[in-house]
């Protein structure tokens, strides 16, 4: 009785704690904060710039743009954390906002981790949601989560697989009977996208681009196949020469072949994961598709290239970006209204 009052007023919530965004969910609410996981620090100090636009979307738009003094840091990187005092700042910041009925108690909280993390890692997530101000923590594969974000039936006898791409890695995971049978990860997203459109233009042009700059060109005209209609963007740096700003035009299919490597590294994994996939579930797959979630995703024309690659029907999720969210939602929602937590590792 006590337990379920604390949890009806301790405002549980669930989060997905991505490298490029996190995103939170209150139970009974759903989705209530979608922000970048970023943070600006005073540089030297090393302390989280005053003021309350220090975390999230406030912090994003510094990107690039910061005094020396400033500077705007991701606290994590290639999915696990990699700064944890401004992980755990950045969690905080989340936990009051999310909370905006500005309850004290602490919460209960769910995360997503990675798959592929190691237990240390897990660990250090779990430390940080305490020490943000989490009451108790729960940890769920983000896998799962995104299965069950997406509506895939995870407990049933029957293997679903899902690529998630995100900001820091990609995971490719076959999940059947509430278990993963193969997992794989590699720290190639997002940013490894934008990484490969960055040394294109500084090798061809001689021009160097921000992170910025390049993650607009993936977004605006980036593609992984061969498409009819040639799109055009203008972007600026600066000459690495000269060192004098300038301009130029890029078209989808240079930007294309600056993204091959990083789309053929994630592709090799998808068919390795594939080969690992035991048979009869490998043609559960071949008839239920892979089903792709996280932003990564959302490059045009990738889907398209994994079905052709691997032959087997490939399935984009219809909100990439949200699915580990909802799904976690879902998980919290089940651990509020049954009280079991048999699908989350309480303690790593
Ligand atoms: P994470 O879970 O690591 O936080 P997300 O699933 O939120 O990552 O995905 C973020 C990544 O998706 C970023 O690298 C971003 O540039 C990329 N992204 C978002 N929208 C698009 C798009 N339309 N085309 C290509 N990439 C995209
Ligand atoms: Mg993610």
């Amino acid at each position: 009785m006590l337990s379920r009052l604390f949890g009806l007023l301790g405002a549980d919530l669930a989060i997905d704690l991505g490298t490029a965004n996190t995103l939170v969910s209150v139970a009974g609410e759903g989705l209530v904060l979608n922000e970048p996981s970023v943070v600006a620090v005073e540089e030297g100090t090393h302390r989280v710039l005053a003021g309350g636009c220090a975390v999230g979307h406030l912090a994003r738009q510094m990107l690039g743009r910061t005094p020396g003094s400033i500077s705007v840091v991701r606290p994590l990187r290639e999915g696990v954390i990699t700064d944890f005092e401004l992980c755990e700042a950045m969690l905080r910041y989340f936990i009051r906002k999310a909370q905006r009925n500005g309850w004290s108690l602490r919460p209960r909280v769910l995360i997503g981790v990675p798959g592929s993390v190691t237990p240390v890692e897990k660990r250090a997530v779990y430390n940080s949601a305490h020490r943000a101000g989490a009451r108790q923590v729960f940890l769920v594969s983000e896998a799962k989560a995104a299965a069950v974000g997406v509506g895939l039936p995870i407990v049933e006898p029957v293997a679903s697989m899902i690529c998630d791409i995100g900001g820091g890695t990609t995971e490719i995971s076959v999940i059947s009977l509430g278990g993963m049978v193969v997992t794989n990860a590699i720290r190639v997203g997002g940013d490894e996208f934008d990484e490969a459109i960055i040394k294109h233009v500084r090798n061809v042009h001689n021009l160097i681009i921000g992170e910025a700059t390049a993650e607009n060109v993936k977004i605006t005209i980036g593609n992984a196949s061969p498409d009819k209609k040639i799109d055009k963007i203008e972007i600026k740096g600066t000459d690495a020469i000269t060192g004098l700003p300038r301009k130029l035009e890029m078209d989808s299919v240079e930007v294309r072949e600056a993204l091959q490597e990083p789309i053929n590294t994630v592709i090799e994994e998808i068919k390795k994961t594939l080969g690992q996939t035991p048979p009869e579930l490998a043609a559960d797959i071949v008839e239920r598709g892979i089903v792709m979630t996280g932003g990564g995703s959302l490059l045009k024309g990738f889907p398209k290239l994994i079905g052709k690659e691997t032959g087997v029907p490939v399935i984009l999720a219809e909100n990439p970006l949200l699915c580990v969210a909802l799904g976690a939602g879902k998980f919290l929602e089940s651990l509020v209204r049954e009280k079991s937590s048999k699908y989350f590792n309480v303690k790593p």
